[in-house]
């Protein structure tokens, strides 16, 4: 199956593997190497988005699950904690936080639906994210335990400036807060006399071409973190 005409802010993806060889790239002359780096993945629990963990372990080594739903940081403090605690100490430690929106494609080129060739029909993808798209004309029940990262999803796109009608959007909007939430998350710790910090945010992009095998990232943002602030690196 031929990947399809992407959409113009989707158009700078490229495949997981240059995506990976990219952040290597970048973080090489910046002391991250496999064997003193710890990654913090930050990933929808979509099995869609699952075969990307594989990807980031074969290079970087076993990931901490960071992500919740729609891909925002849900671990709260203590798993952060128990994140920071798991940076290689022999020497100076590193630690990598990649947090991913993702969204689908489907074969004409519209976005935020994919079929998953086991299923009839297509689904809305993220299906969180879709979710809180119908849900705007309601308000929000309260504090629900049961659904909190729906909750976290949902208050994380309304402080992000409205409600977005559309996937496309909140997919982009949800890339923008995840990177804020890890930054301002991580910040809070304060692991800078401990390790060096680095952080990126994008999408995950779920093409036709096949389930994993046929994804692409687009980079959103991030870069080198300390106690000043998030340093932009370019990938
Ligand atoms: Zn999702």
């Amino acid at each position: 199956v031929e990947i399809p005409v992407l959409p113009d802010t989707l158009a700078a993806s490229v495949p997981v593997a240059e995506y990976l060889d990219r952040l290597t790239a970048a973080l090489g002359p910046h002391g991250f190497e496999p064997g003193n780096t710890q990654v913090a993945l930050s990933i929808c629990r979509d099995e869609m988005t699952q075969q990307l963990s594989h990807e980031v372990e074969m290079r970087w080594g076993p990931a901490f699950a960071i992500g919740g739903l729609g891909g925002f940081p849900s671990s709260g403090s203590t798993g952060w904690a128990a994140c920071l605690s798991h940076v290689p100490d022999q020497g100076r430690g590193m630690l990598l936080a990649i947090g991913l929106a993702h969204i689908g494609v489907e074969p004409d080129g519209s976005t935020g639906t994919y079929h998953r060739p086991w299923m009839a029909g297509s689904a809305p993808t993220c299906g969180a994210l879709g979710a809180i798209l119908h849900s705007w004309h309601e308000e929000l029940p309260g504090e629900d335990l049961s659904d909190h990262e729906l909750h976290t999803l949902r208050t994380a796109l309304e402080d992000a400036g409205g409600r977005p009608e559309d996937m496309l959007a909140a997919t982009h909007v949800t890339a923008r807060r995840i990177l804020e939430l890890l930054v301002d998350q991580i910040s809070e710790l304060e692991p800078w006399d401990r390790m060096d910090v680095a952080a990126f945010a994008g999408i995950q992009v779920h093409t036709p071409a096949g389930v994993g095998t046929g994804d692409r990232i687009l980079h959103t943002g991030g870069g080198l973190l300390d106690a000043r602030g998030l340093e932009e690196v370019d990938l």
